[in-house]
């Protein structure tokens, strides 16, 4: 009759983290929760506007 704890890996860091009392799971903390969260809400943002074309058109720009 052990007191088996459910481990779980933070898909974020990676970390082991524990399944029960965990608010946040299955991410290890609010931090790793919201960086998930924000991680995708960056990538849409990164596909619709590319850095690398506002650095050419700047460059251009100056050319000039
Ligand atoms: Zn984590």
């Amino acid at each position: 009759m052990g007191n088996k704890l459910i481990k779980i890996k933070c898909p974020v860091c990676g970390k082991r983290t524990q399944w029960e009392n965990n608010p946040y799971r299955p991410f290890c903390s609010k931090k790793c929760k919201l960086a998930d969260l924000y991680g995708w809400l960056s990538e849409e943002y990164r596909i619709k506007i590319n850095p690398d074309e506002i650095e050419d058109e700047y460059i251009e720009e100056v050319e000039r």
